[in-house]
């Protein structure tokens, strides 16, 4: 590890001390011992940052497309080289297992990087865009906001979660590194005041934002205020469907990494699990026992598959969801629930104290359960028993949100027309969570505005500009006689 890891505004290359006073601490969650200390950015930091991007945009822009090409290839390669590095820091800052950032997050991130490499856009551009991270996948979510904007020659000016802040300085290092013109990819922090202001400011072209629907409302109201594009990846609370023919054992691999990948914190979790009635007991039987497949353990050990949740507040959050579930709503506790003692007795000793929960399964779930309808973002499945595949879809669909969907069952033709039939934007068959580089990712209804990722990713980066020029010589004109004027 760096010496310090403490952060200040990155502005034109380099870090530069905060101009306001404020600061918090980043905590490393499977301690909570404090592991940097992160200077909020002042308004005027704020201001400073969106100019440089604005003085390095006209250079930026009109650097010829192959050469942009050239340095974010470079930039994707200094990546890959520093994948241990870089995922130690997402480790620390994020309690996710070492195994899952030096294998996920940053070779898929760095794959985004490189697609975009090769497909740099020229044309109408946006200028100074804002792109605003949540904390659960912090450096791949950099790096799916700024390489399509870098690729299409706009300048980012990025502010990651105020939780997991600590990769954004190493991003824009390699940035740096690989030949990107200072002011073209600038580093903010702090928490929802910092995101606002940046998102209201008069000189920002675009907001790319991920987080919650709640947030993502307000960001898109101010900057509606402006007319400024959005693109919004927000929550969801996706449905697995498992048709009655389906191999329990793929099915139930399926369920277990659409619920416990990530200790519950992705955004396609698939948390409501449809199951035939038919087959609810040898589904439920063989989760059980897979189950103890989910390793809580020191982070760095390879066989380590679950970390602890990211932070307090969310912490007891996700506590707060399983006690409802057990007492309020009175689901039926299949597996985990509040005995953390459970797993963190198996613990190493300086890991006890950190945010763990126990990856926890509800059967026997109604539609109108609260642990049903919201959006918990923990290792929490909530199983619902039903009779005919139609009325599956029908309340696979019962909900405002329409982020990710999947469906397992060997008939293929089938599964096809339960996809077909499911209202999400990101849809798997037979398998859970894969998002290759390729491939366009965002949500339907609430879920979402606008795809991150594929060729329609790029899109969202750049301005269209339609230009008809007449080759006859003679402008079409219905202004053919002279009349006496009628005014
Ligand atoms: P959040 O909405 O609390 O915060 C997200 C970001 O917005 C943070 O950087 C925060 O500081 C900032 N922010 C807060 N208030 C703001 C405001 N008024 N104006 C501008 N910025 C503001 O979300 P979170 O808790 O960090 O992330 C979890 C959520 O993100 C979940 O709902 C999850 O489903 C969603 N998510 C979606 C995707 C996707 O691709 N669809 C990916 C990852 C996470």
């Amino acid at each position: 590890m760096p010496p310090s890891m403490d952060r200040h505004t990155f502005i034109n290359g380099a870090p530069r001390s905060s101009h306001g006073s404020k600061s918090h601490q980043a905590i490393d969650p499977s301690t909570l011992e404090p592991i940097a200390t992160i200077h909020t950015s002042s308004e005027t930091d704020l201001d400073d940052v969106i100019q440089a991007g604005v003085k390095a945009f006209p250079t930026w822009s009109s650097t010829p497309a192959i050469e942009r090409s050239r340095i974010l290839l470079k930039a994707a390669a200094i990546l890959r080289s520093r994948t241990h590095e870089l995922a130690v820091i997402e480790t620390r800052s994020t309690g996710k297992p070492y195994s899952e950032t030096s294998q996920i997050d940053i070779p898929t991130g760095a794959d985004v990087l490189e697609y975009y490499a090769n497909l740099v856009a020229s044309g109408g551009l946006n200028g100074v865009c804002v792109g605003i991270g949540a904390w659960n996948y912090p450096i791949q979510i950099a790096l799916w906001k700024s390489s399509p904007c870098l690729a299409a020659g706009n300048c980012m000016v990025y502010k990651p979660s105020e939780f997991t802040s600590l990769h954004a300085e190493e991003l824009a290092k390699i940035y740096k590194e690989a030949g990107v013109p200072d002011g073209v990819f600038n580093v903010v922090y702090g928490g929802g005041d910092v995101g606002a202001y940046l998102t209201k400011h008069p000189d920002v072209a675009k907001v790319s934002f991920t987080g919650q629907v709640s947030t993502g409302r307000k960001v898109a109201g101010a900057a509606a205020g402006e007319m400024k594009y959005v693109t919004m990846e927000l929550g969801g609370k996706s449905p697995v469907i498992v048709l009655p023919d389906a191999d329990i054992e793929n099915a139930v691999d399926g369920a277990m990494m659409a619920n416990f990948f990530s200790t519950g914190q992705v955004c396609t979790n698939g948390t409501r699990v449809f199951v035939p009635r038919s087959i609810k007991s040898q589904f439920e039987k063989r989760l059980v026992e897979k189950m103890s497949y989910i390793r809580a353990g020191d982070l760095y050990d390879e066989n380590t598959n679950f970390g602890p949740l990211v932070s307090k507040p969310h912490y007891e959050k996700v506590v707060g969801y399983i006690k409802h579930g057990i007492e309020v709503d009175k689901a039926g506790l299949l597996y985990g629930g509040l005995d953390t003692e459970v797993l963190t007795s198996r613990l190493p000793e300086k890991t006890r104290k950190g945010l763990w929960v126990r990856p926890t399964v509800f059967a026997d779930c109604t539609d109108s359960m609260r642990i049903v309808k919201e959006e918990i973002f923990g290792p929490v499945m909530a199983i619902l028993y039903y009779d005919t595949v139609e009325e599956a879809v029908k309340r696979a669909n019962d909900t405002p949100l329409g982020l990710a969907a999947g469906v397992f069952g060997k008939d293929i033709n089938q599964c096809h027309q339960v996809i077909s039939q499911l209202e999400a934007g990101i849809t798997w068959i037979n398998t859970w969570g894969e998002s290759p580089a390729e491939m366009a990712v965002g949500g339907w209804k609430q879920s979402g505005v606008g795809v991150e990722n594929g060729r329609k990713g790029l899109e969202a980066w750049v301005r269209n500009k339609s230009t008809l020029v007449e080759m006859g010589g003679e402008v079409p004109t219905v202004f053919t006689k002279v009349l006496p004027s009628k005014l």
